[in-house]
C-alpha cells in the first residue's frame, strides 16, 4: 500500500485539535481521514469492517476513556495497525505511555508533544509501513526439556564470542561467550529460546557445564597464542543454588589450564533469588578464588542496588537500554547512565557499556569516560574461527577510522 493512501483516525476530545491535525494531514497529502472525540466512537469505527484505520493518532488525556484505556481496548479488538501518541502531557508521561503501549505489542510510531508542527508529524508518518504477517506465521518455536537434553548430549551447544574493548585505547580486553544451539533442522537457535526452559527444568547446570568446557578450552588457546584476552561466561542464578558450584568451576578451569584471573563470571538475575544467603556464599567464594564477577544488565529486572551492596561484584555491565537511549538525548536515561558510572567508580568496579550500536554511541562513551564497551559497532557475536580475522580488521579500523 502506498503510504498516502492509508486510513487515518484522529482521536482527540478537543475539536480544535482535531481540525488542526486533519488540516496538517491533508496538506501532507493524506485524505482518508476519520475523526472521533470519544474513545468509544473510535473503537466502534475500528470494529466495523471496512473502516478499520491503518493508523490512529491518539490523544492521551480525555475525559471519559483516556488514551491508555483506549489502547487496551485496541488490544482486545486485535487492532494490528499503528499508533501515534499525541499529548500535551509531560515528556516523561509520554515516554512511559509509549513503553506501556509497546509492551501491549501495539506498534507505536512515536509521540508528538503538543504543540507540534507539520514536519514533526510528517517524520512519524514516514515511519509507517504495512503491518507484519499475522501472528502465528512467525511465532518462535518453544523447545521442550527433552529436546534440550538431547542437544546437550549431542554437544549441539556451541559458543559465539563477542569482544569487550577498552574505550580509551580500543584494546580488546576480553571476549564474552554467548551460547548458540546448532540445531540439525532449525539452524542456529538463540539462547532466549532455550535458556529459560533449561532453568525451569533443572537442565541449566548441564548447559553451563558444556559452555564452560567449550569456552575455557578456547580461552586456553588464546592464552597459548599470547593474545592476552580474558573470557567472560554467563552464569544463571540457578547455577548458584548448590554450594559445590565453585568447586565445579575450579575443576573446569584446572582441566583447561586457565587461571581464575582470566575469567569473568557474568551474573544476570531475571527473577528473585529464592535462597539469597546460599547464592551470596557461592558468589563470595568465587570472588575469593580470584574470579571477576560481573553484574549483568545493570539497571533492569533485579540487577539493582541491593545486589551491589551484598555481592562483591568487580564489574558492572550497564544494560543496552540505558546506553543507547542515554546517547539519544533522553534526559532521564542519561541521568541514570551517569549515576551508574559514578556509582561503579566509587565502589571501584570496572564498567562495560553494552549495546554500543553506532559511532554516535561510541563517541558518547568516549566523551563520558566509560571504561569498556561491547556492541554491534565493535563486533557482533561470532564463531571462534572468525576471531583472528576480526582482530585484524579491528586493528585496521583503529588505525584508519579515528575511533580512538
Ligand atoms: P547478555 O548476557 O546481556 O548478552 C548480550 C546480548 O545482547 C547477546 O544476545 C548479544 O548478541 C546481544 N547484543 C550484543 N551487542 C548488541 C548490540 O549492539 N545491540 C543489540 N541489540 N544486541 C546486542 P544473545 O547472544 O541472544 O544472548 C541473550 C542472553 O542469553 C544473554 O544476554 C544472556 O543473558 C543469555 N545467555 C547467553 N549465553 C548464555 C550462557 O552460556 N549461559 C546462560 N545462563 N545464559 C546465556
Ligand atoms: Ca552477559
Ligand atoms: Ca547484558
Amino acid at each position: 500500500m502506498e503510504n498516502r493512501t492509508m486510513k487515518i483516525l484522529i482521536l482527540d476530545d478537543d475539536p480544535f485539535m482535531i481540525q488542526l491535525m486533519a488540516t496538517m494531514l491533508e496538506r501532507l497529502g493524506y485524505d482518508r481521514i476519520t475523526t472521533a472525540e470519544r474513545g468509544a466512537d473510535a473503537l466502534e469505527c475500528i470494529s466495523s469492517s471496512g473502516s478499520t484505520p491503518d493508523l490512529v493518532l491518539c490523544d492521551l488525556i480525555m475525559p471519559e476513556m483516556d488514551g491508555l484505556e483506549f489502547a487496551r481496548n485496541l488490544v482486545t479488538q486485535r487492532y494490528n495497525g499503528a499508533l501515534i501518541i499525541v499529548s500535551g502531557a509531560d515528556h516523561r508521561i509520554l515516554e512511559s505511555s509509549e513503553k506501556l503501549l509497546q509492551a501491549h505489542s501495539i506498534r507505536v510510531l512515536g509521540r508528538l508533544h503538543k504543540p507540534f508542527n507539520k514536519d514533526e508529524l510528517k517524520e512519524l508518518l514516514d515511519k509507517w509501513s504495512p503491518p507484519p504477517e499475522p501472528a502465528g506465521t512467525s511465532r518462535r518455536k518453544v523447545y521442550s526439556p527433552e529436546e534440550i537434553r538431547h542437544a546437550i548430549e549431542n554437544r549441539e551447544l556451541i559458543s559465539f564470542y563477542q569482544p569487550k574493548v577498552d574505550v580509551a585505547t580500543g584494546r580488546v580486553v576480553g571476549m564474552e561467550s554467548l551460547v548458540r544451539w546448532r540445531h540439525p533442522e532449525d539452524g542456529l537457535v538463540f539462547p532466549d529460546q532455550f535458556i529459560g526452559v533449561a532453568e525451569e527444568s533443572g537442565l541449566i547446570d548441564e548447559v553451563t557445564r558444556l559452555v564452560l568446557s567449550n569456552s575455557l578450552s578456547t580461552a586456553r588457546a588464546w592464552h597459548d597464542a599470547g593474545m592476552g584476552i580474558g573470557i567472560a561466561i554467563n552464569i544463571s542464578m540457578d547455577n548458584l543454588k548448590t554450594l559445590d558450584f565453585p568447586d565445579l568451576i575450579d575443576k573446569k578451569i584446572h582441566e583447561a589450564g586457565v587461571s581464575p584471573d582470566q575469567v569473568t563470571l557474568e551474573i544476570t538475575e531475571s527473577r528473585l533469588m529464592e535462597n539469597h544467603l546460599l547464592s551470596l556464599e557461592v558468589l563470595t567464594r568465587l570472588r575469593l578464588k580470584g574470579f571477576a564477577l560481573s553484574i549483568d544488565d545493570f539497571g533492569t529486572g533485579n540487577s539493582t542496588l541491593a545486589q551491589l551492596r551484598d555481592i562483591p561484584f568487580s564489574e558492572m555491565k550497564i544494560d543496552r537500554g540505558f546506553v543507547h537511549e542515554a546517547c539519544c538525548a533522553n534526559a532521564t536515561v542519561r541521568a541514570i547512565y551517569h549515576a551508574s558510572l559514578d556509582l561503579a567508580g566509587q565502589i571501584g568496579m570496572s564498567v562495560v557499556a553494552e549495546g554500543v550500536e553506532d559511532a554516535e554511541d561510541w563517541d558518547f562513551l568516549r566523551q563520558t569516560g566509560c571504561g569498556m564497551a561491547q556492541g554491534y559497532f565493535i563486533a557482533r557475536p561470532m564463531p571462534e574461527h572468525c576471531i583472528s580475522k576480526w582482530l585484524d580488521s579491528w586493528n585496521q579500523r583503529l588505525l584508519e577510522d579515528n575511533i580512538v
